[in-house]
C-alpha cells in the first residue's frame, strides 16, 4: 500500500492505467511538502554557501598560482628564444666570416699560382739564356 508523503495516509491507487500514480494524498498535503523541501534546500544552500565560498577562494588561489607559473615559463621562454636569436646572428657572423675568408685564401691561392706561373717562366727565360 502506497501511502502520501507527507502525512503517511494510504493513497488510493490509480483508477485508470497510464495515470500518473498520486504521491500526496490531498493538495495541502502538497503545498506543505514543498514549502518544506524549498526551506530545507534554502537551509542546505546556507550551508553549503560557506564551503564552496572556500572551495572557490582555493580555485581562484590555484588558478592565480598557475597563471603565475604559466607567465614565468612564457617568460623564461622569451628569454631563451632571446638568446637563441643571438646565438644564431653569431653562427650567421661566423659563417659569413668563414666564407670570407675562403673567398680571401682562394684569391691568395690564385695569386701564388700567378707567382708559380711567372716564375716558372723566369726560370724558362734563364735556363734559355744559360745555354
Ligand atoms: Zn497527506
Amino acid at each position: 500500500m502506497r501511502t502520501c508523503v507527507w502525512c503517511d495516509s494510504p493513497l488510493p491507487e490509480p483508477q485508470q492505467k497510464g495515470h500518473r500514480r498520486r504521491e500526496f494524498c490531498n493538495n495541502a498535503c502538497k503545498l506543505r511538502h514543498h514549502r518544506w523541501y524549498k526551506k530545507m534546500q534554502h537551509d542546505a544552500g546556507m550551508i553549503a554557501d560557506p564551503y564552496w565560498k572556500v572551495a572557490y577562494g582555493v580555485l581562484v588561489e590555484q588558478y592565480k598560482l598557475l597563471e603565475q607559473q604559466l607567465q614565468d615559463c612564457m617568460n623564461d621562454l622569451t628569454e631563451m628564444q632571446e638568446r637563441v636569436d643571438i646565438f644564431e646572428a653569431r653562427i650567421d657572423t661566423l659563417k659569413e666570416l668563414r666564407r670570407l675568408d675562403e673567398t680571401v685564401f682562394q684569391n691568395k691561392l690564385e695569386d701564388k699560382d700567378v707567382e708559380i706561373t711567372r716564375l716558372q717562366s723566369l726560370l724558362d727565360q734563364m735556363s734559355k739564356r744559360r745555354r
